[in-house]
């Protein structure tokens, strides 16, 4: 006790805090960018590096940088296991709970349209399986992402969790059309799921310079995506970039079924 007493100065203890520090500071660095290695079966890296090798021919001009993200992520592990065999095809699979993970070339566009720089706050809204923001956690250091129903946004903290990415990604449960006040303004926003207009709270979260994507469109019907540009005077301006079809903005989790 008296010898324990002896070492833990207040000087010695700030310098055990700072080594602590630097040591877990490194895994979460070391790990950035870097291919998955975690113990899954050759095929399944197989799989993903020719999705790698796809997207990389399919979605123009990406680059190198985003591309790493897409073998960084295992995306079988955010798919119900009955999906092992297509989760690096470009198929969008239900979650559950009504909801469903965006098709890889979709989220690969969507990423790259976003043009994601380190060190960029990034805000997501659907957070849905996790997907596309543990992406965007191999990108930046700051990832916040918001869920409406409650089960889909614990999940997918969980699975950060597992996967090491926690310390990239801050989670919400909630309304998506509010965005996250308390942490903006966001250098880039990413809508993944159809309002169908453009969020004002989202547009005030958006800093001057700053890009949104956001689909905009009916119920379940295929929907303009637009790439929102704010101005220095924050205005904004708009231009289409793709249509798809998203699950729909809903403001309230009416979820609860794991179907
Ligand atoms: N980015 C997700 C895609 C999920 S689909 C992925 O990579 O898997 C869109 C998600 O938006 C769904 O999970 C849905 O529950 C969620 N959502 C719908 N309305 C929302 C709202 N108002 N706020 C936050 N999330 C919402």
């Amino acid at each position: 006790m008296n010898r324990f007493r002896s070492i833990a100065t207040p000087r010695t203890l700030g310098l055990a805090a700072l080594i602590w520090a630097a040591l877990t500071a490194v895994p979460a660095l070391a790990q950035y960018d870097q291919p998955f290695q975690q113990g899954e079966s050759p095929e399944l890296t197989e799989k993903r590096k020719k999705m790698v090798k796809w997207l990389g021919e399919s979605v123009k001009g990406i680059t190198p940088r985003t591309l790493s993200a897409f073998d960084a992520v295992p995306r079988h592990k955010f798919m119900k296991a009955r999906d092992l065999d297509i989760a690096y095809d470009n198929k969008w699979a239900g979650i559950g709970f009504g909801q469903t993970i965006t098709n890889p070339w979709m989220v690969a566009y969507m990423t790259h349209l976003l043009d994601i720089q380190e060190g960029m706050k990034v805000l997501e809204i659907g957070t849905g399986s996790g997907y596309q923001s543990a992406i965007i956690s191999r990108l930046t250091t700051q990832t916040h992402t918001v869920e409406v129903v409650r089960a889909l946004g614990e999940r997918a903290k969980g699975l950060h969790d597992n996967l090491g990415y926690t310390t990239n990604i801050k989670h919400r449960i909630g309304d998506g059309y509010e965005g996250w006040e308390e942490h903006g303004p966001y250098d880039r926003i990413m809508v993944t799921c159809a309002a169908d207009h453009i969020p004002v709270p989202l547009i005030q979260q958006l800093k001057p310079g700053g890009l949104m994507l956001i689909p905009v469109g009916a119920h379940f019907q295929k929907g303009n995506i637009y790439l929102v540009t704010k101005q220095p005077d924050g205005s904004i301006k708009r231009k289409v970039v793709a249509t798809g079809t998203f699950v729909p903005m809903r403001r309230t989790d009416l979820f609860t079924k794991d179907d």
